[in-house]
């Protein structure tokens, strides 16, 4: 398996949630992570907090580090499946070792964009994917559908 499902189903693990009745409860993923210092801030981009001013409106999310831990911002103006997949997309790289401390991860990410070359966000996107549908349940769907946000919403209906 990859590196992101890997980590993804650790958290799941850690969690205890990697068996439970879909979809993933969010809040209980966030409950545990409030352990680790993440902290969940929905924000409106014509209201944006002074941290995430200058980049709001035209990401989905945007990760900022503090001294401990860390606020991961959600842009609520966006539809819900959206804003789910940007906060697991955030928590990926919370929680990835190789996303630490890069530069750019301040500037917010536009989540799903299917073109970006970032490496990082498209592990991210993966992380995001198996954080929703744990791979060593979902295997055979995720083998046969190609990746994207329609595949999680067929999926997210079948499940
Ligand atoms: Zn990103």
């Amino acid at each position: 398996m990859m590196d992101e499902f890997v980590a993804a189903e650790n958290l799941l693990n850690k969690a205890g949630l990697l068996e439970v009745k879909l979809p993933i409860p969010l809040d209980r993923v966030m409950e545990y992570l409030a352990k680790d210092g993440l902290k969940l801030r929905y924000y409106d981009p014509k209201q944006a907090p002074e941290p995430i001013k200058s980049v709001a409106h035209s990401v989905d999310e945007v990760l900022v580090y503090q001294e401990e831990g860390a606020l991961l911002f959600v842009n609520e103006t966006r539809p819900l499946t959206r804003q789910r997949f940007s906060i697991f997309h955030g928590i990926g790289r919370f929680i990835m070792p190789g996303h630490r401390g890069l530069n750019y991860l301040a500037r917010g990410c536009t989540t799903l964009n299917p073109l970006t070359r970032k490496p990082y966000e498209r592990q991210a996107d993966r992380f995001a994917a198996a954080l929703n549908m744990p791979p060593s349940r979902f295997r055979h769907h995720m083998a046969l559908l190609p990746f994207g946000m329609q595949t999680v919403e067929k999926l997210a209906k079948r499940y």
